[in-house]
């Protein structure tokens, strides 16, 4: 793959508390706790400027492992040039933390964010003490309101439905020189989203959309409902998004999947139906190139 590029490479594919969840034995978490391959991070992106720079989305608990996997495949790369956070919740901002004093004890590192969250971390300990020792600088993110990180890269925010108990959520679409991606980790539900998500794939390459749970069932038997934790199923995103996949001209990958979801398996009978419709799972250590 040429270094002369911008690629996004998928740092972690599971919800905020990753596969095997802390205290889970179901089939999917049991095979991870044998398997350390098949452990999933909580989401997250890089994106890789040249080889040369890079920005991370979203500071997840998992962002020491994540930072190891960015240094054995970069070894020559520092520490990222910034972080975009979508949202305060659990999988999606605590790696704040390795940042501080106790950790890395970072010198301005830019931290893109909206106002919600912003007001978030100035208020709340322990993120002030990361805004009042400047190990953090917090960059504001508007909605609708691109913004460059590098003269390559174009980052559009745009906020979506979602349990907003801290910040509000934002999902991104990211420009690069010759393709378009469309990030969307969390969502409650496209019907409550006042952009159309098959209009929004259309004009893009690549969606990375929420997946966390396959079918109604599934949340059932964990014995929580839907209403609780509102998700777009995927299978309804599959009958929605069928018509722009099947015209091949953008790629749908599902991601931030809930350790009970059956694609988390890759010999299950759902991911064989995902794939046979055209659509595909993010993995760990998957890359795009923008
Ligand atoms: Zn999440
Ligand atoms: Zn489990
Ligand atoms: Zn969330």
């Amino acid at each position: 793959m040429s270094k002369n590029s911008v690629k996004i490479k998928i740092l972690g594919s599971a919800q905020d508390a990753g596969i095997p969840q802390a205290n889970c034995y179901c089939e999917n978490c049991q095979r991870a706790y044998e398997n350390p391959k098949i452990r999933r991070l909580a989401s997250s992106l890089a994106i890789v400027i040249n080889e040369e720079k890079w920005h991370l989305v979203d500071a997840t608990p998992d962002m020491r492992e994540q930072l190891i996997i960015m240094k054995r495949e970069f070894p020559h790369m520092g520490l990222m040039e910034s972080i975009l956070l979508t949202h305060a919740h659990a999988g999606h901002y605590p790696g704040l933390l390795f940042l501080g004093k106790e950790g890395m004890s970072t010198k301005g590192l830019p931290v893109f964010a909206g106002k919600e969250m912003k007001n978030f971390l100035k208020k709340n300990a322990p993120w002030t003490q990361l805004v009042e020792l400047r190990n953090i600088q917090v960059k504001p993110m508007i909605n609708n309101q691109s913004f460059q990180i590098d003269e390559q890269v174009e980052i559009l925010p745009f906020e979506v439905p979602h349990r907003n108990e801290f910040s509000e959520t934002f999902g991104f679409i990211i420009k690069g020189p010759t393709r378009k991606l469309l990030y969307i980790p969390d969502i409650d539900s496209w019907n409550q989203w006042k952009f159309d998500i098959c209009e929004m794939a259309k004009n893009v390459d690549i969606c990375i959309v929420d997946a966390t749970f396959y079918s109604v069932e599934e949340i059932s038997s964990m014995g929580r409902e839907i209403t609780q934790i509102p998700h777009p199923l995927l299978t309804e995103t599959m009958d929605r998004l069928q018509e722009i996949v099947n015209d091949k001209k953008t790629i749908v990958y599902f991601t931030h999947f809930n350790h009970t979801n059956p694609v988390v398996n890759s010999n299950s009978r759902e991911i064989k139906i995902v794939k046979n419709r055209g659509f595909d799972i993010a993995v760990e250590g998957m890359e795009f190139i923008l």
